[in-house]
């Protein structure tokens, strides 16, 4: 096996580095590739769209960091599995290994982002704390929570995608049927209200439950919200640009995407 050396990112010893899927297996196999046709999928992520079996992998974690952030991912699929069995209109209940598994994906994506590019310093106290939480050295992440929704979109289940809104401060991403997002600049200078819109959506340290995005109204009846105005129009704003990106694939590949329908209206 090749063997490459280097400064792993979460103990940041110098060890070999394992290659390490950056969002988890389990997504793939269940909700995006269609294996009937050798795992191929809609690569949403890429700069031109098109199906694709190419799973991102980074080597990043050594051996034993690559087991320590892959904890929670056996919570997070079987939680996956039963939305996708049964539906966005209900709550879910959710153990300690979601917080895990939140805080990892937000990490992951945080490096994945700025891969090749120096990280954002303001990141940093968030990315510390998010690497001692997943090392096991602190039970909470702190102000750098992390927020979790159902979410099935029109875009169908199979959806893996991550984006960070600097002016915000948050990471988002999507692994099929969950929605995460990571606080990385904390709660600073943030108003009580929107804290209390965004602590129904905290992921607990030791479990709680989730559900779908249940209320957004603008003005004074927005005090009903579950989610902050800040992250809807992220999530506007991605279903456009998904919508516009995947018409403008639709007319050129009618073919694969009849057979793609299918396969989704099937998983929803
Ligand atoms: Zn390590």
């Amino acid at each position: 096996m090749d063997e490459v050396q280097g400064n792993c990112r979460l103990c940041g010893q110098k060890r070999p580095l394992r290659k390490s899927h950056i969002w988890p297996a389990f997504a793939y196999k269940s909700f995006v590739a269609d294996q009937s046709k050798g795992g191929h999928f809609l690569d949403l992520n890429s700069e031109i769209l098109k199906p694709t079996n190419r799973q991102y992998k980074a080597r990043w974690f050594c051996d034993d960091c690559e087991q320590a952030i892959g904890i929670g991912e056996s919570s997070a699929s079987l939680l996956c599995k039963q939305i996708l069995e049964e539906g966005v209109g209900k709550d879910y209940p959710y153990d300690e290994g979601l917080l895990h598994f939140a805080t990892s994906m937000s990490l992951r994506m945080a490096y994945w982002l700025y891969e090749g590019k120096p990280i954002s310093e303001a990141y940093s106290p968030a990315l510390k704390v998010w690497r001692a939480c997943l090392r096991n050295k602190r039970k909470d992440v702190g102000p750098y929570s992390q927020h979790c929704f159902v979410l099935i979109g029109n875009e169908g289940s199979g959806v893996l995608s991550g984006q960070i809104i600097q002016k915000e401060g948050f990471v988002v991403s999507r692994v099929g049927p969950l929605i995460i997002f990571g606080l990385l600049t904390g709660r600073k200078d943030m108003s009580l209200s929107r804290i209390k819109v965004q602590d129904q959506s905290k992921i607990h340290a030791k479990g709680g439950s989730i559900s779908r995005i249940t209320t957004f109204l603008v003005g004074n009846r927005g005090r009903q919200n579950n989610i902050i105005m800040e992250w809807m129009r992220c999530l506007v704003n991605q279903r456009s640009e998904t919508a516009n990106r995947i018409s403008a694939f639709k007319d050129q590949n009618d073919e694969y995407w009849k057979q793609l329908e299918g396969r989704n209206k099937r998983n929803a």
